[in-house]
């Protein structure tokens, strides 16, 4: 027999807990058929509700249910990691407690996992059921990593990716403390296959992330996965002393010809508070990949467990 390991990542999800359970389980048969049992690993990162308890009691029936449970809350990313580092299986599956990924397609992944595949993708083709604004910033976001980073991230790519045990330990080879899965699925490389559903809307509770989490999220990824952002200063720079050079060249020959007097302070305050800002706005930027060096440099854990069954 060999062993799949789902990896199911919950913060504050009590309801959902059982349901998952139930959900995938539907795929035990399938799976036993091709000789391949199933472990599921629940990583309760720091819940404050019930969702402890709900993984206990399925822990209770049925013994390949298993619990990390974090210390506090760590983030999504951190409780994927954890889940990687336990798993055991010669296959691995990332899923969300909450059914958007839907545990239906896990034949189909499984197919591709037999054809040679090391890694078996999926991707929203829609967002249907999503605020507008949120869409469109995701959108904008993508077509921005296609063109600063070398790194492939696919646009509406979701965590839901079911990998051999190669790729599993290539992902955890990476130690870093500041984590971008997506950038990092990418990174490792390996045969991938892309699978495309339609968006499924969450069964039940409320989504994790608003706005502001999703902003500082995709400053990380930029950050983690290109070093554009730091070329920008220089460029501006340049750009701004070719501008400065041509003026004096102008004021310089209007002088000489017109003999003009020295006039208008205010757009030399424009000026200044042009330049101070582009100057602010790229010190800004530097502080952010200086801010992640130093995160990375503590090298503090990436989690840690209160509670392991
Ligand atoms: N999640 C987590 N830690 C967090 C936030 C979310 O483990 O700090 C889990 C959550 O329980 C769910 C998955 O990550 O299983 C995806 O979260 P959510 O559904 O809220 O995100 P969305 O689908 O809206 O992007
Ligand atoms: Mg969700």
């Amino acid at each position: 027999m060999s062993l799949l390991s789902v990896i199911v990542p919950c913060f504050n999800e009590e309801e959902s807990v059982e349901l998952f359970y139930t959900e995938l389980m539907k795929n035990h048969d399938f799976f036993r058929g091709k000789g391949v049992e199933i472990e599921v690993i629940y990583v309760d990162d720091g819940s404050k509700d019930g969702t402890v308890r709900e993984i206990k009691k399925l822990h209770e029936r049925d013994e390949r249910v298993h619990m990390i449970s974090f210390s506090r809350n760590f983030g999504k990313e951190a409780a994927m990691f954890a889940g990687l580092e336990r798993s055991a299986g010669d296959y691995v599956v990332l899923m969300d407690v909450d059914l958007q990924d839907p545990p239906s397609l896990l034949p189909e992944m499984f197919s591709y996992v037999e054809q040679g595949y090391d890694s078996v993708a999926t991707r929203r083709v829609s967002r249907k059921g999503e605020p507008p604004v949120r869409s469109f910033f995701a959108r904008l976001f993508y077509r921005l990593m296609k063109r600063i980073s070398k790194t492939e991230i696919m646009d509406g790519a979701r965590d839901y990716r079911l990998m051999t045990r190669k790729m599993v330990d290539a992902i955890l080879s990476m130690r870093e403390y500041n984590r971008f899965t997506k950038g990092i699925f990418g990174w490792v490389g390996f045969e991938t296959k892309w699978l495309e559903y339609e968006n499924v809307e969450r069964a039940k509770g409320e989504t994790k992330w608003n706005f502001w989490k999703l902003l500082l999220y995709s400053i990380d990824g930029i950050t983690a996965f290109s070093t554009v952002p730091l070329m920008l200063a220089s460029l501006v720079g340049v750009l701004f002393c070719a501008v400065a050079f041509l003026m004096i060249v102008f004021i310089i020959v209007r002088k000489l010809i017109f003999g003009d007097p020295v006039s208008g302070w205010p757009s030399l305050v424009c000026i200044i508070l042009m330049t101070g800002g582009v100057q602010f706005f790229c010190t800004g930027i530097l502080g952010q990949y200086l801010a992640k060096t130093y995160m990375e440099v503590k090298n503090r854990p990436i989690y840690l467990t209160k509670e392991e069954i």
